[in-house]
């Protein structure tokens, strides 16, 4: 877009016309999006990074738009947190994640240990008075034990309101849900209330992990975070791991889980279970 110099006139080239029309479209189908159907969520496996055994899933939306196709949650989320749909999408994304857990539990061995999965909140939904009921109701409607469902919200989401970050957690702590923060590096976190708040896991941006195994910096403060999550008595969770050798450096500097590319990329349930069935053989 470029600015005439005195007079307020935006002028948009053409394919930024386009994309501002799409947007516009994407706005206002987004009320529908829920009603009809349009919502889907697609999950992607978290490992223990020394066994390599399978402890989760991280429920990702996509949205399959009736003409746009498949849209990714970089297009629309933004959109959603704008015009506060976020709320209703994210309400039906906690039941169908924990629904969606139940038969990817079913499909392990009965003696297997309960599986988690982790559901991401929005500062929007995390700031709506009606948060707290949609978590509890999902995990009632369920069935599944709270310490089954994990709740991610970014660091950006943590700091806006200290006092009610402290307050939701704790509810949510009390409620028995496991709590992640994510994007850990990306924002401004006060450390001195990162102390305060009852999180289970920090989460590395997949900003650090790309370049672990050539940058020494990014390693640093990968090795720098670990050692701040253990000293807070999290557990760490790198994301965007892509290569078997930056999973044996994040292990070897004591980072528990990984999730990545390497493993799985988030995938529609049916696909899921036939991965977690290919994980399982021998
Ligand atoms: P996020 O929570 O940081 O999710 C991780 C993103 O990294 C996902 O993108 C995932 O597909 C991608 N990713 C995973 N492994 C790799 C890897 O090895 N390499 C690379 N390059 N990328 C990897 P996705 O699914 O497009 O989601 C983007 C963002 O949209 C999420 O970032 C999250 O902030 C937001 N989002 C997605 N689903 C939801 C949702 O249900 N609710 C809310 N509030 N936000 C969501
Ligand atoms: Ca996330
Ligand atoms: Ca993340
Ligand atoms: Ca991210």
């Amino acid at each position: 877009a470029r600015r005439q110099s005195g007079r307020r006139v935006w002028v948009l080239n053409d394919g930024e016309q386009a994309e501002a029309g799409a947007a516009l479209r994407l706005h206002n189908d987004m009320h529908l999006a829920v009603a009809r159907g349009e919502l889907r969520a697609w999950y992607q496996p978290q490992l223990d990074a020394h066994s390599g055994a399978l402890v989760g899933f991280e429920a990702l939306m996509r949205w399959q738009h009736p003409t746009h196709g498949l849209v990714f949650p970089s297009v629309f989320i933004p959109l959603a947190e704008d015009n506060g749909q976020i709320v209703p999408m994210g309400a039906w994304m906690l039941e169908r994640a924990c629904a969606d857990l139940l038969a990817l539990q079913r499909a392990c061995p009965p003696d297997a240990p309960p599986l988690r999965v982790a559901v991401n909140l929005s500062l929007r939904q995390f700031c709506d008075p009606q948060v707290y009921e949609h978590v509890a109701q999902a995990l009632a409607r369920s069935g599944l034990a709270p310490t089954q469902l994990e709740l991610e919200i970014t660091e950006g989401t943590a700091m806006v309101n200290q006092q009610h970050t402290l307050d939701l957690l704790g509810r949510f702590k009390q409620l028995g849900c496991m709590l992640a923060l994510d994007d850990f590096g990306t924002g401004y976190s006060s450390l001195a209330y990162l102390k305060r708040f009852p999180l289970d896991v920090m989460k590395i941006d997949q900003s650090f992990v790309r370049h672990i195994l050539s940058d020494n910096e990014d390693r640093a403060i990968v090795h720098a975070i670990i050692t701040l999550a253990h000293h807070l008595g999290m557990k760490v969770i790198a994301e965007g791991v892509e290569q078997a050798a930056q999973q044996q450096l994040l292990a070897s500097m004591g980072c528990e889980l990984v999730q990545g590319y390497l493993h799985g990329r988030p995938m529609p349930l049916d696909e899921a279970l036939a991965w977690l069935q290919a994980h399982q053989r021998p």
